[in-house]
């Protein structure tokens, strides 16, 4: 059976996304969404099981391009194999930098370790160990047990949305509440389950900007591809995580689930998730000690165990295999968003001790693009103008970094009528700038001018001590890479030097004779830690997830070994086309000729793994 994806926008005027079209070759039974979506998803592998996909890449770069690749590729028996770790492995002999969805910054080092540097200190992740008590709490909100380390994902500050419900003044811990939703259900711990009407508002605004998901529940209404699945789920608990949950419930599934972070949970959708039945522990504001908790009631339940695990960051996954181990025996797959998450599965597997198949959507094309690209272009007026109300026109603002972070800022900028400058360490991308009509500089010659600063490059120092003191009075100084350290930050902490706290997140740091230059997020990712994110951008990567859980739950046997995949291509395609219709896109279709001609399936992949967007 093939089940029509009927879009929610513009339906009738966009070609409808046919899960069939997904499928890697036309004598593929088609039988339905679970494995349509999924048996297509995975791209031929050479030897074995021809339908059993490589494991994917420990790193996030593209290969070079080789044999088996290209256009002309899919005329070759490797054509659509994702190349294996080794080969996409980054040069850097040292530490691999990733971004860490929070702001915290992933290293993974020589011997495979990986470490975290968010803040001034470089900090090796830690889990907590196997005996925690939970007993020996403290009862306020917001204290922290000493004893125990969580992850830094689950300790950077997130931005939410504005919270109206939230009382300052409501200091009980949720744990000491006896809460029921109006089904008499008392199986969730949220901050306070009469704020669920405010919630559901908030996820429905959240609906409207998540098409695929929503085109994937209606569906559903046909088919549960979820059916019997058990989803333990840890992520950032927010109005879009709450749409992408209620779409896998909407496909068959049961979910339990946790906050990844302890500030980013907006309490009112928590609340709305519990009186909808989904059994939610996670509140803003947790302790350490309270993140353990609430992790621990959603793995360790009597009568229901998980046989999925959903997780951002790494913590959920391991707190199985600290705690219970044996639950892997029933589980089917992992899907993983976070970059520490993902660096975690593959030193599991390197070390040979991961158990299930693991897919890391952090790394899947659309996702990078959005995360990075657009959703930068669009956030960064957001965190500028939220933070200090700056009118953009006629700015002198200098990006430090033509990637795809710069890329989207400088855009954004220069559509603002700001005179944009571009410092860059890479000719190709210093070209790019150029060609796109910015100036490319070294920050000295443009130092003293310029109204903002804003780096992009995921480097360290690139804003030292001598440029902060060159600046001209007023000067915004922010991040938009991963990590604190692009602005030297640290080398402001010295006593001739004032800081004046004016608004959350903004400083302003004085220099004896007078002079203040306007510190955002403290060098933080600005955006993240002083606007929202797009929900568009939170659909695709929620998208991606739903489709990444139903790839492995409905998996035969044997396709997914134990070991990390990333998604097939035909998948991120997928992606994108679900998100279409909400433009009124139309898509142009290859004909028999071109197919040919191109050497091309006509439904896809459209493009080799190498091939850079
Ligand atoms: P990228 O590698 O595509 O771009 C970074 C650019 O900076 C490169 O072109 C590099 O040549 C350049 N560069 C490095 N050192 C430099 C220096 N000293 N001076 C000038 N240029 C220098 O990476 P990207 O995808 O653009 O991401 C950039 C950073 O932003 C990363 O840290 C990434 O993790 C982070 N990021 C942030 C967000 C967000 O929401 N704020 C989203 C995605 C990624």
């Amino acid at each position: 059976m093939s089940v029509q994806v009927v879009s929610v926008a513009a339906a009738a005027k966009v070609p409808e996304v046919d899960l069939k079209d997904l499928s890697p070759s036309e004598a593929e039974p088609q039988l339905g969404l679970s494995t349509a979506a999924v048996s297509t998803m995975a791209p031929p592998a050479g030897g074995g099981d021809p339908e059993a996909p490589a494991p994917a890449p420990a790193a996030e770069r593209p290969p070079a391009p080789g044999p088996g690749s290209g256009p002309t590729a899919a005329l070759s028996p490797a054509a659509g194999k994702v190349p294996q770790a080794s080969a996409m492995k980054r040069s850097d002999p040292h530490h691999q930098h990733q971004r860490h969805r929070d702001g915290g910054e992933a290293l993974l080092s020589p011997d495979g370790t990986v470490t975290e540097a968010p803040r001034t200190v470089k900090k090796q992740i830690q889990f907590a160990d196997q005996k925690q008590e939970f007993n020996k709490r403290s009862t306020k909100i917001g204290r922290r047990s000493l004893s125990r380390s969580i992850s830094q994902s689950s300790t950077d500050s997130y931005s939410s949305a504005a919270s109206y419900t939230d009382s300052s003044d409501d200091e009980a811990s949720p744990r000491d509440k006896q809460q029921k939703n109006s089904k008499g259900s008392s199986d969730f711990c949220v901050k306070n389950i009469k704020q669920a009407e405010f919630g559901r508002r908030e996820i429905e605004i959240a609906e409207q900007e998540m098409p695929a998901l929503m085109a994937l529940r209606k569906r559903a209404q046909g088919e549960k591809p979820l059916a019997g699945a058990k989803i333990v789920g840890c992520t950032h608990i927010t109005a879009q995580t709450a749409v992408l949950m209620e779409t896998l419930g909407a496909l068959g599934a049961q979910c339990r689930w946790a906050a990844c972070n302890i500030y980013s949970t907006l309490n009112e959708v928590a609340a709305a998730l519990a009186e909808n039945g989904f059994p939610v522990f996670a509140w803003k504001g947790e302790s350490e000690d309270d993140f353990w908790w609430c992790i621990d009631r959603c793995v360790n339940v009597e009568g229901w165990q998980p046989n999925m695990i959903l997780d951002d960051g790494g913590d959920l996954t391991h707190w199985i295999y600290k705690k219970y181990p044996n639950m892997f025996k029933k589980i089917k797959g992992i899907v993983e968003e976070s970059v520490t998450g993902v660096h975690r599965l593959y030193q599991l597997s390197k070390a040979g001790k991961l158990c299930v198949p693991a897919m890391n959507v952090n790394d899947s094309v659309t996702k990078q693009k959005f995360d990075n690209l657009y959703c930068c272009r669009e956030s960064i007026l957001d965190g500028l103008k939220r933070t200090t109300d700056m009118m953009f026109g006629g700015k002198q603002v200098v990006v430090c970094g033509y990637g795809e972070v710069g890329k989207g800022c400088c855009a954004a900028l220069k559509a603002m009528g700001s005179i944009v400058y571009v410092t860059e360490i890479d000719p190709i991308c210093a070209l790019q700038a150029c060609m796109d009509g910015f100036r490319l500089v070294k920050l000295n010659e443009v130092i003293r001018q310029v109204d903002i600063v804003i780096t992009c490059t995921g480097n360290k120092n690139v804003v030292t001590r001598e440029h902060l003191d060159r600046m001209k009075n007023s000067c915004i100084v922010c991040n938009m890479g991963h990590s604190n350290t692009e602005i030297d930050v640290a080398s402001l902490r010295t006593p001739e030097l004032t800081w004046e706290r004016v608004r959350s997140q903004v400083d302003h740091v004085i220099w004896p004779d007078g002079k203040r230059i306007i510190l955002l997020a403290e060098g933080r990712l600005l955006n993240l830690s002083c606007s929202t994110v797009p929900t568009f951008v939170l659909s695709i990567t929620a998208t991606t997830q739903a489709l990444a859980l139903i790839e492995l739950y409905n998996a035969p046997e044997g396709r997914y070994k134990q070991d990390v995949y990333l998604l097939p291509k035909k998948m991120d395609e997928y992606v994108a086309s679900l998100h279409l219709p909400t433009f009124d896109a139309h898509l142009t279709e290859l004909t028999d000729e071109q197919a040919k001609y191109l050497g091309l399936n006509k439904n896809g992949p459209f493009k080799p793994n190498y091939y850079r967007y």
